[in-house]
């Protein structure tokens, strides 16, 4: 089934309903939502001759136009690859280049470095801004037709995650993985209905994009805040606005609600449902959360990989029923999605009993189809047919999933993944860099800081505001290390490679 039938039927039976809006102004109802889906497709079909199964890149800050272009690319049989807006052009071009995309559309805050690319790269044709006649009249292009036929294994999402190997990876998504994405909120989350809506606050090219399509599906309200991002206080105001609100929030998001000044003003009769994850969630920050907006919060824990989500903490286990282990359920990921195998396999892949550590390996249909166009990458992470998540964590007997760690080294800053091998590939091309290691130092707003340890090379005296500019020219400014720390050696093992855990002991005090 395309998923672009989950529009065009809300459209059919809530066509009036407000579909897409940005902050308190409606800009589009579901009729219009369809009509403007189907014109983009259209549009791309007839003005720019993409066919079904071509990609299309969405460089796009959050925005109301998101939605419109991201469901008319399935109602053309279109791929969709949004990309994370706070990347450095050059890592968008690379992406872009990687997907064979052959238009990409851009919000105008990204215009300036991406406009030139189709000179570039080869498949690319063209680059359309948002906010300009040229996208308007996609929108209400002549000849929309029904959504096109796909098979439910096409290609739907090119989810592209920070590569462990210094490269990203696209994860494919088919239509059949976000379907079932899309039944898992309902079975394990929410129920949603015509009148509720969601905040896009975090980015629409991650979770929060996902998790746009079960409202469509029940035709309620997309809610773009004006900011195009987080702000507590605009948050409030639009709870005030729009109730049945419901977003998925990184844990630092919501760190930042429950400290801000506002927060006794918030119409908690209005917020229906606040999801969680992405990163860790420390127990005190949750209890403060739950004190302060009642029991409003579920967390997922899940990767682009295998999206939204392998485990889950539902609203209703987020209330203390007395029962002992409340904080041990609080401080979990919490239980097994409900058509999603999770098991903790030990280094020889052999699954282990509860009470024992190892990697959280899941099989279910919310598992990617494999990493577009790298076959090695593919084998590896799905071997046996279960995707290895590179996470480390532990069952315990009543079911709920404890993550320890990240096997991949992976830094989470604000929500924002981190792998640190790209900062310091950036790094090591600096000529008085003799060896470089980036670790995450734990940080109360962020949950990880970004930190490089760096090894000059004999005789060179390094200035951090170089390795700075360095980084500014060549990576998104959130990986940017916050601090850089000149030693003589690194801590390393009998073969060479250098211990992270050593260093992050040495500089944390714990790892
Ligand atoms: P991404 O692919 O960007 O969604 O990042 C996925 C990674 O974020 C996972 O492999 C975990 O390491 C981490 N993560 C996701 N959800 C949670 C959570 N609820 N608690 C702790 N870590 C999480």
């Amino acid at each position: 089934m395309n998923l672009a039938l989950l529009l065009a039927r809300a459209a059919a039976s809530f066509g009036d309903r407000p579909a897409v809006s940005e902050g308190v102004d409606v800009r589009l109802d579901y009729a219009g939502f369809a009509r403007a889906a189907a014109g983009f497709a259209a549009g791309l079909a007839d003005d720019y001759g993409l066919r079904p199964g071509d990609r299309v890149a969405l460089a796009m800050s959050n925005s109301w136009e998101f939605m419109p272009c991201l469901l008319g690319c399935w109602w053309g049989g279109f791929a969709a690859v949004p990309v994370n807006a706070k990347l450095h052009p050059r890592e968008i071009a690379w992406i872009l280049g990687n997907a064979g995309a052959r238009v990409c559309v851009v919000t105008p805050d990204l215009a300036d470095g991406l406009i030139d690319l189709p000179a570039t790269i080869a498949t690319l044709d063209r680059v359309l801004v948002t906010e300009t006649p040229e996208i308007a009249a996609l929108f209400c292009h002549a000849g929309a037709a029904a959504p096109a036929a796909v098979a439910s294994g096409d290609l739907a999402w090119l989810f592209y995650t920070s590569g462990t190997t210094g490269r990203p990876k696209g994860a494919m998504l088919s239509h059949a993985t976000l379907l079932n994405m899309v039944m898992n909120y309902f079975g394990d989350v929410d129920a949603v209905s015509p009148g509720d809506c969601i905040l896009h606050c975090a980015p629409m090219s991650h979770g929060s994009g996902l998790y746009g399509l079960p409202h469509v599906a029940k035709a309620a309200n997309q809610v773009v805040p004006a900011s195009g991002g987080f702000d507590p206080g605009e948050w409030i105001d639009l709870v005030g606005r729009w109730p049945g609100a419901s977003c998925f929030f990184a844990p630092t998001m919501v760190n930042r609600l429950v400290a801000h000044e506002g927060i006794g003003r918030v119409r908690i009769d209005h917020v229906k449902t606040i999801v969680y994850g992405g990163g860790p969630m420390y127990v005190a920050d949750m209890k403060a959360a739950l004190a302060r907006l009642g029991p409003c919060f579920a967390q997922i824990y899940g990767q682009g990989e295998a999206p939204m989500t392998i485990t889950g903490l539902p609203k209703w286990l987020h209330v203390d029923d007395g029962r002992t282990g409340f904080d041990a359920r609080l401080g979990s990921v919490g239980l097994a999605r409900t058509d999603v195998e999770v098991r903790i396999v030990g280094p020889d892949d052999r699954p282990l009993p509860p009470g024992e550590a190892g990697e959280v390996a899941v099989r279910g249909p919310i598992v990617m189809s494999g990493y577009w166009r790298n076959e090695a990458a593919t084998a590896d992470a799905l071997r046996g047919g279960w995707l290895h998540t590179g996470d480390v964590g532990r069952f315990d007997d009543q079911g709920y999933l404890t993550l320890l760690d990240r096997s991949k080294d992976l830094i989470i800053s604000g929500g924002s993944n981190i792998y640190p091998r790209e900062v310091e590939e950036v790094l090591l091309t600096h000529p008085d860099v003799a060896e470089v290691s980036v670790i995450g130092r734990p940080h109360a707003d962020w949950g990880e800081e970004v930190v490089a340890v760096v090894v000059p090379r004999t005789g060179a005296r390094l200035d951090p505001r170089s390795l700075d500019a360095l980084c500014l020219e060549r990576i998104a400014r959130f990986k940017r290390p916050k601090d850089y720390l000149v030693v003589d050696a690194l801590p390393k093992n009998n073969y060479g490679k250098v211990l992270k855990t050593e260093l992050r002991r040495q500089l944390n005090g714990a790892d």
